[in-house]
Order: structure tokens, then C-alpha cells, then sequence
């Protein structure tokens, strides 16, 4: 079983928060960036994009301002595969994350003449049924490199709950059970992040004013709003600690989406050998 861990839109609690834990265990992911937002207000800066791919993390394109590559013109697609590419030149950019999971043959089409992977999203309906036959697909021909599927971990699950929103014993039993089913299985599972408000864009979120006849109420809900903020992003942080954990333990490759890809490219070549001889 091969696992990939993937960060989507280049949010600044990917770098501080999150970074930190992969770092702990020695894991390494593909963060994928929107090129036309690095450095903006909330976003990872183009120093620590630096400093990612300085520590083996895959440097991705997001595309260069987000747009759903379904809904526009061949130059406007073409245009936004480039850009992010260019401008990203430094740091060999390979594997592309579709906005939305959005795609189609020609998104694909186009991808192919920049990029060697596309990256799509996936929320199951059912967790335990679907997820094999998807991430067996992950595994597929050349062409289904462009059609890879993650699950989406902050969108919906029945009942209509982000996963990392579970309850803690429940968030582990999900887990343990996938892992477990699938360890020795000849399975590809990506995981797709994007993490939350840091506490500092939580405050400036914030009414700024504390006054005036409804002073007290107004300071409560601030200080109310700021532990809840606290309190989500630990729980954030210890589930996402606990998959690394995991990661790290079981028998289990967790590599980047480029490191996969050629890992598969050079097992069929390897096993094309075999065949022959
Ligand atoms: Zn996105």
C-alpha cells in the first residue's frame, strides 16, 4: 500500500502548523499551490515554499488563480496551467491539482502537455465500500494519472461531517479500519488537507471594537471565540498527528504524488522485465 498526503490552496496553517508534525515523523507531501496567492494575507509566503522544497516536500501546481479549468476558454486553460508552472520553475514542479477536483477529457488533455499527474477529489458516499475500488483506480494505466482520486478530508462524509470533524474515537476507528483492510492490498491512497484559520487570521476575523453599551457581551463572544478557535485547531493538530503517527508505524510507503508516480513507472518496467524473461 502506497499513501500520499496532499494540502490544497497553500494556507498558512499547512506551513505552521501542520509542517511542524509531518517534520516529527520524516514524512514528506506534495503541497499544492495557487501561484496567483503565494504570499497574500493567510497564505504560505514564497520563503517557506523555499523552505518546503528544500525538505523533499513536492512542490505542486494548484493552478495560477483557482479557477474551475472546466468552465473556461482553451487560452484561459492553457494560460493557467503555464503561469503556475513558470512561475514555480525553481522547484520541478510535475503533478497538478485540479480547483474543485474539477476536470474533463479536455482539462486532461491540456494538463498532459505540462504536467505527468492530475490530482481530482473524491468525497464517498459510503467510506468502507467505495474507498477500495477507488484507490485501486489510483494504480491504473497512464492515462488515469490525470484522474487521481483523494479523499477530501474537511468536506462531506455521511452523516454530512468533514472527517476531521468526527469524534476522536470515531476519526480512529474510520482510520484504523481503511488502513488495516488495505495494508497489504496493491492500493494508492492519497489524503487531501486544507486546515483551518491560524488563531492570528481567527482574531482578525474578529469584531475589532470593544465597547459602547454592549461591551461586556462583545468581549465575551471574543474570548468565547477565540477558545473554540484554540480548542478546533488542537483537536485538528492531535488527529492529524495520530495519521502521521500511524503512517510512520505500519508497514505502509508514504511517499509524494511524483515519488508514487515513478515509483509505479518503474515497477511496470520492472515487471514488463520479469515478464519476458
Ligand atoms: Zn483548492
Amino acid at each position: 500500500m502506497l499513501a500520499t498526503l496532499t494540502f490544497d490552496d497553500g494556507n498558512t496553517f499547512q506551513y505552521e502548523e501542520l509542517y511542524p508534525i509531518l517534520e516529527k515523523y520524516g514524512l514528506k507531501a506534495t503541497f499544492y499551490l495557487v501561484t496567483g496567492t503565494i504570499s497574500e494575507e493567510g497564505r504560505i509566503t514564497w520563503r517557506e515554499v523555499a523552505d518546503l522544497h528544500k525538505h523533499r516536500n513536492e512542490i505542486g501546481s494548484h493552478t495560477h488563480t483557482h479557477v474551475n479549468l472546466t468552465s473556461i476558454s482553451d487560452e484561459v486553460l492553457d494560460f493557467e496551467l503555464r503561469t503556475s508552472l513558470n512561475k514555480l520553475k525553481l522547484y520541478n514542479v510535475e503533478t497538478l491539482a485540479y480547483p474543485y477536483g474539477r476536470f474533463d477529457q479536455r482539462v486532461v488533455r491540456f494538463t498532459m502537455k505540462y504536467y505527468k499527474a492530475g490530482r481530482g477529489t473524491f468525497t464517498p458516499s459510503e467510506f468502507h465500500t467505495k474507498t477500495d475500488k477507488m484507490f485501486r483506480f489510483n494504480l491504473c494505466s497512464e492515462e488515469e494519472r490525470y484522474k487521481l482520486k483523494a479523499i477530501d478530508m474537511e468536506f462531506t462524509f455521511p452523516p454530512r461531517t468533514p472527517i476531521m470533524c468526527f469524534p476522536t474515537s470515531k476519526f480512529k476507528s474510520i482510520i484504523t479500519e481503511m488502513l488495516e483492510r488495505n495494508i497489504h492490498k496493491d492500493i494508492w491512497i492519497i489524503f487531501t488537507f486544507h486546515g483551518l484559520p491560524t488563531l492570528k487570521e481567527r482574531s482578525l476575523l474578529m469584531p475589532k471594537k470593544i465597547s459602547g453599551p454592549n461591551f461586556l457581551t462583545s468581549a465575551l463572544r471574543r474570548i468565547y471565540g477565540m477558545y473554540k478557535g484554540k480548542r478546533r485547531i488542537k483537536d485538528y493538530k492531535r488527529k492529524f498527528d495520530w495519521l502521521c503517527e500511524r503512517l510512520n508505524v505500519l508497514p505502509i510507503k508514504t511517499v509524494t504524488v511524483s515519488e508514487a508516480i515513478r515509483y509505479l513507472h518503474e515497477r511496470k518496467a520492472h515487471n514488463a522485465q520479469f515478464l519476458q524473461r
